[in-house]
Protein backbone atom coordinates (compact mmCIF):
# COMPACT_ATOMS: atom_id res chain seq x y z
CA UNK A 1 0.00 0.00 0.00
CA UNK A 2 1.54 3.13 -1.01
CA UNK A 3 -1.19 5.67 0.55
CA UNK A 4 -0.84 7.11 3.75
CA UNK A 5 -2.83 6.64 5.88
CA UNK A 6 -6.11 8.94 6.67
CA UNK A 7 -7.34 8.97 10.09
CA UNK A 8 -10.90 9.54 11.46
CA UNK A 9 -9.99 12.40 13.79
CA UNK A 10 -6.27 13.03 14.56
CA UNK A 11 -4.25 15.60 16.63
CA UNK A 12 -3.79 19.01 14.73
CA UNK A 13 -0.95 20.52 16.38
CA UNK A 14 1.22 23.38 15.26
CA UNK A 15 4.68 24.88 16.08
CA UNK A 16 2.72 27.43 18.47
CA UNK A 17 1.36 24.66 20.94
CA UNK A 18 5.40 22.88 20.77
CA UNK A 19 6.65 26.58 21.71
CA UNK A 20 4.11 26.44 24.68
CA UNK A 21 4.96 23.44 25.80
CA UNK A 22 8.58 23.93 25.66
CA UNK A 23 8.48 27.18 27.74
CA UNK A 24 6.12 25.50 30.68
CA UNK A 25 8.90 22.77 30.53
CA UNK A 26 11.70 24.98 30.74
CA UNK A 27 9.60 27.15 33.42
CA UNK A 28 9.58 24.11 35.68
CA UNK A 29 6.16 24.06 36.45
CA UNK A 30 6.25 20.10 35.48
CA UNK A 31 3.33 19.45 37.77
CA UNK A 32 -0.70 19.67 37.69
CA UNK A 33 -0.50 23.09 38.81
CA UNK A 34 0.83 26.09 37.03
CA UNK A 35 0.56 29.22 35.50
CA UNK A 36 -0.32 27.49 32.32
CA UNK A 37 -3.08 25.71 33.82
CA UNK A 38 -4.62 28.55 35.19
CA UNK A 39 -4.74 30.83 31.75
CA UNK A 40 -6.09 27.55 29.93
CA UNK A 41 -8.74 27.86 32.38
CA UNK A 42 -9.34 31.11 31.87
CA UNK A 43 -9.53 30.91 28.16
CA UNK A 44 -12.30 28.35 28.31
CA UNK A 45 -14.14 29.99 30.55
CA UNK A 46 -13.73 33.01 28.72
CA UNK A 47 -14.73 30.98 25.05
CA UNK A 48 -17.92 28.46 27.06
CA UNK A 49 -19.12 32.23 28.73
CA UNK A 50 -18.66 30.62 32.15
CA UNK A 51 -17.71 31.68 35.62
CA UNK A 52 -15.66 28.71 36.47
CA UNK A 53 -13.32 26.53 34.68
CA UNK A 54 -11.67 23.51 36.12
CA UNK A 55 -8.74 21.17 34.30
CA UNK A 56 -8.94 17.56 34.53
CA UNK A 57 -7.42 14.49 33.31
CA UNK A 58 -9.87 13.93 30.82
CA UNK A 59 -13.55 13.94 29.97
CA UNK A 60 -14.41 11.12 32.16
CA UNK A 61 -13.17 12.80 35.24
CA UNK A 62 -15.07 15.78 34.49
CA UNK A 63 -18.48 13.42 33.89
CA UNK A 64 -17.82 11.96 37.09
CA UNK A 65 -17.17 14.78 39.78
CA UNK A 66 -20.37 16.75 37.92
CA UNK A 67 -22.42 13.76 38.39
CA UNK A 68 -20.79 14.23 42.17
CA UNK A 69 -22.05 18.15 42.06
CA UNK A 70 -25.51 16.62 41.20
CA UNK A 71 -25.46 15.31 43.96
CA UNK A 72 -26.04 11.85 42.29
CA UNK A 73 -25.27 8.89 44.78
CA UNK A 74 -25.83 5.02 45.52
CA UNK A 75 -29.01 3.67 44.03
CA UNK A 76 -30.29 7.08 42.47
CA UNK A 77 -31.13 7.32 38.62
CA UNK A 78 -29.57 9.17 35.88
CA UNK A 79 -30.85 10.12 32.96
CA UNK A 80 -28.58 9.64 29.94
CA UNK A 81 -29.09 9.12 26.07
CA UNK A 82 -28.46 5.76 24.67
CA UNK A 83 -26.60 7.18 21.88
CA UNK A 84 -23.21 8.25 23.14
CA UNK A 85 -19.68 7.05 24.28
CA UNK A 86 -19.63 4.49 27.09
CA UNK A 87 -17.79 7.46 29.36
CA UNK A 88 -21.15 9.26 29.56
CA UNK A 89 -22.61 6.10 31.10
CA UNK A 90 -19.68 4.91 32.87
CA UNK A 91 -19.10 7.69 35.15
CA UNK A 92 -22.83 7.17 36.23
CA UNK A 93 -21.68 3.43 36.87
CA UNK A 94 -18.75 5.11 39.46
CA UNK A 95 -21.09 6.52 41.60
CA UNK A 96 -23.32 3.42 42.20
CA UNK A 97 -26.00 4.82 40.36
CA UNK A 98 -27.99 3.52 37.73
CA UNK A 99 -28.52 5.57 33.91
CA UNK A 100 -32.06 5.11 32.44
CA UNK A 101 -31.71 5.18 28.48
CA UNK A 102 -33.54 7.49 26.60
CA UNK A 103 -33.54 7.54 22.78
CA UNK A 104 -32.38 10.32 20.36
CA UNK A 105 -34.79 12.57 18.06
CA UNK A 106 -34.17 11.77 14.28
CA UNK A 107 -34.14 15.62 14.12
CA UNK A 108 -30.27 15.68 15.40
CA UNK A 109 -29.73 12.38 16.99
CA UNK A 110 -29.17 13.97 20.25
CA UNK A 111 -31.51 12.59 23.45
CA UNK A 112 -35.45 14.03 21.81
CA UNK A 113 -36.47 16.17 24.56
CA UNK A 114 -39.94 14.73 24.60
CA UNK A 115 -38.94 11.91 25.92
CA UNK A 116 -36.64 13.55 28.96
CA UNK A 117 -39.77 15.00 29.50
CA UNK A 118 -42.14 12.25 29.56
CA UNK A 119 -39.50 10.25 31.78
CA UNK A 120 -39.54 13.28 34.29
CA UNK A 121 -43.40 13.10 34.36
CA UNK A 122 -43.77 9.83 34.81
CA UNK A 123 -41.00 9.11 37.29
CA UNK A 124 -42.31 12.39 39.25
CA UNK A 125 -45.73 11.14 39.44
CA UNK A 126 -44.32 7.36 41.29
CA UNK A 127 -42.18 9.77 43.47
CA UNK A 128 -39.04 8.74 41.74
CA UNK A 129 -37.12 11.39 39.91
CA UNK A 130 -33.54 11.02 38.83
CA UNK A 131 -31.13 12.87 40.14
CA UNK A 132 -29.60 14.24 37.34
CA UNK A 133 -30.21 14.23 33.27
CA UNK A 134 -26.95 14.39 31.18
CA UNK A 135 -27.18 15.12 27.79
CA UNK A 136 -24.74 14.85 25.49
CA UNK A 137 -23.78 17.37 21.74
CA UNK A 138 -23.46 14.51 19.51
CA UNK A 139 -20.83 14.93 17.13
CA UNK A 140 -20.19 18.40 17.77
CA UNK A 141 -24.27 19.50 17.28
CA UNK A 142 -26.11 20.78 20.43
CA UNK A 143 -29.38 19.36 22.33
CA UNK A 144 -32.55 21.05 21.95
CA UNK A 145 -31.58 22.91 25.35
CA UNK A 146 -34.97 24.95 25.50
CA UNK A 147 -37.11 22.40 26.17
CA UNK A 148 -34.63 20.02 28.19
CA UNK A 149 -33.71 23.01 30.06
CA UNK A 150 -37.60 23.29 30.25
CA UNK A 151 -38.18 19.77 32.19
CA UNK A 152 -35.60 19.52 34.33
CA UNK A 153 -36.33 22.52 35.43
CA UNK A 154 -39.83 21.92 35.91
CA UNK A 155 -38.88 18.73 38.32
CA UNK A 156 -35.81 20.27 40.06
CA UNK A 157 -33.70 18.17 38.20
CA UNK A 158 -29.78 19.00 37.38
CA UNK A 159 -28.86 18.86 33.74
CA UNK A 160 -25.36 18.00 33.43
CA UNK A 161 -24.11 18.95 29.56
CA UNK A 162 -21.09 15.95 28.21
CA UNK A 163 -19.93 18.69 25.49
CA UNK A 164 -16.87 16.32 25.10
CA UNK A 165 -17.17 16.04 21.21
CA UNK A 166 -18.98 20.11 21.11
CA UNK A 167 -16.55 22.67 21.72
CA UNK A 168 -17.30 25.87 20.00
CA UNK A 169 -20.69 24.94 19.02
CA UNK A 170 -23.61 26.95 19.61
CA UNK A 171 -26.84 26.91 20.50
CA UNK A 172 -29.34 29.90 19.95
CA UNK A 173 -26.09 31.70 20.28
CA UNK A 174 -25.20 30.14 23.36
CA UNK A 175 -21.84 28.29 23.77
CA UNK A 176 -21.61 24.30 24.03
CA UNK A 177 -20.39 23.41 27.68
CA UNK A 178 -22.66 26.24 29.01
CA UNK A 179 -26.06 24.62 30.09
CA UNK A 180 -26.95 23.18 32.79
CA UNK A 181 -25.07 22.65 36.37
CA UNK A 182 -21.91 22.01 34.74
CA UNK A 183 -20.74 21.12 31.02
CA UNK A 184 -18.22 18.56 30.07
CA UNK A 185 -15.19 19.05 27.57
CA UNK A 186 -12.84 16.76 26.90
CA UNK A 187 -9.49 17.54 24.94
CA UNK A 188 -8.74 14.02 24.61
CA UNK A 189 -6.36 12.85 21.46
CA UNK A 190 -9.35 12.50 18.61
CA UNK A 191 -11.05 15.55 19.56
CA UNK A 192 -11.96 19.13 18.11
CA UNK A 193 -8.80 20.27 20.33
CA UNK A 194 -6.19 17.87 22.12
CA UNK A 195 -3.94 18.35 25.02
CA UNK A 196 -2.99 14.45 24.26
CA UNK A 197 -5.48 13.83 27.34
CA UNK A 198 -7.99 15.63 29.06
CA UNK A 199 -10.81 17.64 30.13
CA UNK A 200 -12.42 20.37 31.74
CA UNK A 201 -15.35 21.01 33.75
CA UNK A 202 -17.05 23.85 33.13
CA UNK A 203 -20.00 25.95 35.34
CA UNK A 204 -21.26 29.50 36.58
CA UNK A 205 -21.98 27.71 39.95
CA UNK A 206 -19.53 28.73 42.37
CA UNK A 207 -20.26 25.92 44.90
CA UNK A 208 -19.81 22.82 41.82
CA UNK A 209 -16.41 24.94 40.72
CA UNK A 210 -14.81 25.10 44.48
CA UNK A 211 -16.33 21.28 45.06
CA UNK A 212 -14.98 20.16 42.11
CA UNK A 213 -11.64 21.83 42.18
CA UNK A 214 -11.21 19.93 45.76
CA UNK A 215 -12.09 16.73 44.88
CA UNK A 216 -9.93 16.72 41.90
CA UNK A 217 -6.71 17.07 44.41
CA UNK A 218 -7.51 14.63 46.52
CA UNK A 219 -10.05 16.88 48.76
CA UNK A 220 -6.84 18.04 50.98
CA UNK A 221 -7.84 20.56 53.56
CA UNK A 222 -6.27 23.73 54.01
CA UNK A 223 -3.76 22.23 56.80
CA UNK A 224 -0.10 22.20 56.69
CA UNK A 225 -0.31 18.36 57.74
CA UNK A 226 -2.75 16.63 54.68
CA UNK A 227 -6.26 16.41 56.42
CA UNK A 228 -9.09 14.63 54.69
CA UNK A 229 -12.76 14.41 55.22
CA UNK A 230 -13.95 13.05 51.88
CA UNK A 231 -12.73 10.57 49.37
CA UNK A 232 -11.02 12.76 47.01
CA UNK A 233 -9.62 12.06 43.78
CA UNK A 234 -6.19 12.68 41.66
CA UNK A 235 -7.73 14.64 38.40
CA UNK A 236 -6.08 17.91 37.55
CA UNK A 237 -4.53 18.31 34.55
CA UNK A 238 -0.83 18.85 33.96
CA UNK A 239 0.52 22.04 33.81
CA UNK A 240 2.42 20.88 30.50
CA UNK A 241 -0.64 19.88 29.04
CA UNK A 242 -2.29 22.52 29.68
CA UNK A 243 0.09 24.78 27.41
CA UNK A 244 -0.58 22.57 24.66
CA UNK A 245 -4.17 23.25 25.37
CA UNK A 246 -3.30 26.96 25.51
CA UNK A 247 -2.10 27.15 22.13
CA UNK A 248 -4.58 24.80 20.72
CA UNK A 249 -7.50 26.95 22.15
CA UNK A 250 -5.85 30.35 20.03
CA UNK A 251 -6.46 27.80 16.66
CA UNK A 252 -9.99 27.00 17.57
CA UNK A 253 -11.66 28.93 14.55
CA UNK A 254 -9.38 27.74 12.46
CA UNK A 255 -9.70 24.16 13.48
CA UNK A 256 -13.74 24.43 13.41
CA UNK A 257 -13.33 26.10 9.67
CA UNK A 258 -11.31 22.90 8.71
CA UNK A 259 -13.51 20.95 9.60
CA UNK A 260 -16.92 22.65 8.06
CA UNK A 261 -14.74 22.75 5.05
CA UNK A 262 -14.42 19.18 5.31
CA UNK A 263 -18.23 18.72 5.91
CA UNK A 264 -18.86 21.22 2.97
CA UNK A 265 -16.86 19.18 1.06
CA UNK A 266 -18.23 15.53 1.42
CA UNK A 267 -21.76 17.40 1.34
CA UNK A 268 -20.84 19.11 -2.55
CA UNK A 269 -19.49 15.32 -3.19
CA UNK A 270 -21.87 12.86 -2.69
CA UNK A 271 -24.73 14.70 -1.80
CA UNK A 272 -26.04 13.34 -5.17
CA UNK A 273 -25.93 9.88 -4.39
CA UNK A 274 -28.66 7.90 -3.76
CA UNK A 275 -28.91 6.15 -0.83
CA UNK A 276 -26.65 9.00 1.72
CA UNK A 277 -28.54 10.96 4.15
CA UNK A 278 -25.91 13.67 6.02
CA UNK A 279 -26.36 13.79 9.85
CA UNK A 280 -29.48 16.48 9.80
CA UNK A 281 -28.12 19.32 11.51
CA UNK A 282 -30.89 21.25 13.39
CA UNK A 283 -31.69 24.86 13.09
CA UNK A 284 -31.15 26.47 16.57
CA UNK A 285 -27.34 26.13 16.34
CA UNK A 286 -24.11 25.84 14.80
CA UNK A 287 -22.24 22.20 14.88
CA UNK A 288 -18.40 22.39 15.11
CA UNK A 289 -18.33 19.94 12.58
CA UNK A 290 -16.22 17.68 14.75
CA UNK A 291 -16.86 14.56 12.67
CA UNK A 292 -18.98 14.28 9.08
CA UNK A 293 -21.45 11.26 9.85
CA UNK A 294 -24.08 9.98 7.48
CA UNK A 295 -26.28 7.35 7.14
CA UNK A 296 -26.46 4.52 4.34
CA UNK A 297 -28.91 2.74 2.39
CA UNK A 298 -27.94 0.13 1.47
CA UNK A 299 -30.67 -1.06 -1.58
CA UNK A 300 -30.50 2.73 -2.59
CA UNK A 301 -26.58 3.14 -2.80
CA UNK A 302 -26.03 -0.35 -3.90
CA UNK A 303 -23.67 -0.94 -0.99
CA UNK A 304 -23.76 -1.14 2.99
CA UNK A 305 -22.33 0.77 5.61
CA UNK A 306 -20.24 -2.29 6.58
CA UNK A 307 -19.04 -2.96 2.53
CA UNK A 308 -17.92 0.83 2.69
CA UNK A 309 -15.51 0.56 5.73
CA UNK A 310 -14.08 -2.11 4.35
CA UNK A 311 -13.21 -0.58 1.34
CA UNK A 312 -11.97 2.67 2.90
CA UNK A 313 -9.78 0.47 5.06
CA UNK A 314 -8.73 -1.08 2.08
CA UNK A 315 -7.45 2.70 0.80
CA UNK A 316 -5.82 2.58 4.07
CA UNK A 317 -8.73 5.11 5.44
CA UNK A 318 -9.80 5.16 8.45
CA UNK A 319 -13.50 5.73 8.96
CA UNK A 320 -15.82 4.25 11.78
CA UNK A 321 -19.56 3.22 12.59
CA UNK A 322 -21.58 5.57 14.29
CA UNK A 323 -21.65 5.14 18.26
CA UNK A 324 -23.10 1.81 19.02
CA UNK A 325 -26.30 2.68 21.40
CA UNK A 326 -25.53 1.89 25.74
CA UNK A 327 -29.18 -0.14 25.65
CA UNK A 328 -27.46 -2.30 22.56
CA UNK A 329 -24.32 -2.92 25.31
CA UNK A 330 -23.95 -6.05 27.32
CA UNK A 331 -22.29 -4.03 30.15
CA UNK A 332 -26.35 -2.34 30.04
CA UNK A 333 -28.43 -5.02 29.27
CA UNK A 334 -30.26 -4.92 32.56
CA UNK A 335 -31.18 -0.97 32.63
CA UNK A 336 -33.82 0.15 31.13
CA UNK A 337 -34.09 2.07 27.64
CA UNK A 338 -36.94 4.50 26.83
CA UNK A 339 -38.41 4.94 23.17
CA UNK A 340 -38.24 4.04 19.46
CA UNK A 341 -35.55 2.60 17.47
CA UNK A 342 -33.61 5.78 16.54
CA UNK A 343 -30.10 5.60 17.45
CA UNK A 344 -30.50 1.68 16.81
CA UNK A 345 -31.03 2.55 13.39
CA UNK A 346 -28.22 5.25 13.31
CA UNK A 347 -26.18 2.61 14.68
CA UNK A 348 -27.49 0.03 12.07
CA UNK A 349 -26.61 2.37 9.08
CA UNK A 350 -24.71 5.15 10.27
CA UNK A 351 -20.62 6.08 8.89
CA UNK A 352 -18.22 8.67 10.89
CA UNK A 353 -16.12 9.87 8.02
CA UNK A 354 -12.18 11.15 8.19
CA UNK A 355 -12.69 14.54 9.55
CA UNK A 356 -9.44 15.77 11.08
CA UNK A 357 -8.57 19.62 10.96
CA UNK A 358 -5.61 18.87 8.99
CA UNK A 359 -7.15 17.03 6.15
CA UNK A 360 -5.98 18.46 2.71
CA UNK A 361 -8.32 18.61 -0.41
CA UNK A 362 -6.29 15.57 -1.87
CA UNK A 363 -7.31 13.74 1.13
CA UNK A 364 -10.79 14.51 1.01
CA UNK A 365 -10.82 13.58 -2.27
CA UNK A 366 -9.64 9.88 -1.72
CA UNK A 367 -12.15 9.60 0.35
CA UNK A 368 -15.20 10.87 -1.18
CA UNK A 369 -13.31 8.50 -4.61
CA UNK A 370 -13.44 5.53 -1.77
CA UNK A 371 -17.17 6.00 -1.27
CA UNK A 372 -18.07 6.04 -4.70
CA UNK A 373 -15.99 3.40 -5.63
CA UNK A 374 -17.14 1.28 -2.77
CA UNK A 375 -20.61 0.27 -4.38
C1 LIG B 1 -14.68 11.60 24.29
C2 LIG B 1 -15.95 11.59 25.01
C3 LIG B 1 -16.01 11.51 26.41
C4 LIG B 1 -14.83 11.21 27.28
O1 LIG B 1 -13.79 12.09 27.22
P1 LIG B 1 -12.32 11.59 27.65
O2 LIG B 1 -11.54 12.87 27.71
O3 LIG B 1 -11.84 10.67 26.57
O4 LIG B 1 -12.42 10.93 28.97
C5 LIG B 1 -17.24 11.60 27.03
N1 LIG B 1 -18.37 11.74 26.32
C6 LIG B 1 -18.36 11.80 24.97
C7 LIG B 1 -19.67 11.98 24.26
C8 LIG B 1 -17.16 11.70 24.27
O5 LIG B 1 -17.16 11.71 22.93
Amino acid sequence: MTDTRIYLSPPDVSDLERKLLLEAFDSNWVAPVGPDLDAFEAQVAELVGVRHAIALSSGTAALHLALVAAGVRRGDTVLVPSFTFAATANAVMYLGARPIFLDSTAASWNVDPGLVADELRSRAARGQLPRAVITVDMYGQCADYGPLLDACDRYGVALIEDAAEALGATYRGRAAGSFGLAGVLSFNGNKIITTGGGGMLVTDDGRVATQTRHLATQAREPFPHYEHRTVGYNYRLSNLLAAVGRGQVQRLDELIAARTQTAEFYRDALGDLPGLTFMPVADYGTPNWWLTCLLVDAEEFGASRDAILEHLGAQNIEARPTWKPMHLQPLFQDCVMRGGEVSADVFRRGLCLPSGSALTDEDRRRVVDAVRDGR
